[in-house]
């Protein structure tokens, strides 16, 4: 093991907020691994969402950091959820090089029956429903969207689905978030929010190996698929699944530990890590287009008190307009 522990120290640890790529050659994986620590808080902090709520939005933040962060040109990533439960729309958006935001809709009436009935789940809170990633190059070029059924399970099973249909690329994927009570400088309490996650991806050199269990077919459909899974993503996948959710958030276990206690025995190797900003791109200027765009009697409808605020839904700033700033148009 003295080889192992040389690896382990010569690591220069990411910290929170980074997303460290890796890869173990030996199982041919690749991935992906976050831990979120302050940026988690300063979303969370500005949208005063329930707990359940934050809790949501928190595993969308990193689910989309972990796959946004894998865009090879500029562009953007979007996840967005849909469903009949309490929280029916939920956005997060990845925009190359590093910003990262995201909201949440919920009915408020909704929410209190699901935490009085303790149905809080993240699945739970989404209902049935859809789930999308657009991923836009921008540019003019169309915005490829996939979509999978929201069932009932979790996002990272979801997620997982995602790529088996869509991509055929077998992927494990693990999310954790935790909520842990501090003290502010005035010794008030506080909420802390910590979350993180991986993805794993089996991508071997000889495609004849990616074939996958397939998908239960439904009714009757009692096939064993066992057979078909490539050994090394057996293992792969099996090794991701013993991650615990307080590896992924312990501020105390930075998150190449975690990468080195699950794959050390294959030769895990992580690259430069990638910061994630808590960062929107709205500005004056766009949401001035947006309203340019409206009628003299839409101006005339939303203005309040000769002034129209608008207020972005995903960092809470408002920009505020005169009617007149419209009108001579
Ligand atoms: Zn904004």
């Amino acid at each position: 093991m003295a080889e192992a522990t040389v690896e382990l120290k010569d690591l220069n640890f990411a910290g929170d907020d980074r997303v460290v790529p890796f890869q173990v050659e030996g199982l041919d994986v690749r991935g992906r691994a976050v831990q979120f620590g302050p940026l988690l808080n300063g979303i969370l902090g500005r949208h005063d969402y329930p707990a359940p709520v934050a809790r949501l939005l928190a595993e969308a933040l990193v689910l989309t950091a972990l796959l946004g962060t894998s865009l090879k040109f500029e562009g953007k990533f979007t996840l967005q959820t849909k469903g009949d439960g309490p929280v029916d729309l939920l956005v997060a958006d990845f925009a190359t090089p590093d910003s990262l935001r995201a909201y949440a809709r919920y009915d408020e009436e909704a929410l209190t029956d699901a935490v009085s009935a303790g149905r809080t789940t993240p699945p739970e809170l989404l209902g049935t429903g859809i789930l999308a990633f657009t991923i836009d190059h921008g540019r003019g070029m169309n915005p490829y969207q996939g979509i999978v059924p929201l069932d009932g399970s979790s996002l990272e099973d979801i997620a997982g689905v995602y790529f088996r249909q869509s991509e055929q690329i077998p992927t494990r994927i693990r999310l954790g978030v935790a909520e842990l009570l501090d003290r502010d400088a005035e010794g008030k309490p506080r909420h802390n929010w910590r979350a993180g996650g991986l993805v794993a991806q089996f991508l071997p050199q000889a495609p004849e190996r990616m074939r996958q269990p397939d998908l239960h077919g439904g009714d009757g459909d009692e096939r064993s698929d066992d057979q078909s899974e490539d050994d090394a993503w057996s293992e792969a996948r099996m090794l991701v699944e013993t991650i615990d959710t307080d590896e992924l958030t312990d501020p105390q276990v930075p998150i190449e530990r975690l990468l080195f206690r699950l794959f050390h025995e294959r030769g895990v190797r992580v690259y430069q890590p990638q910061a994630v900003l808590d960062r929107c791109n709205c500005s004056r200027d766009r949401i001035k287009g947006v309203l340019d765009g409206f009628s003299a009697e839409e101006i005339e409808d939303s203005q309040e008190n000769g002034e129209i605020a608008v207020t972005c839904e995903f960092c809470s700033t408002t920009y505020t307009f005169k009617p007149e700033d419209f009108t001579a148009a």
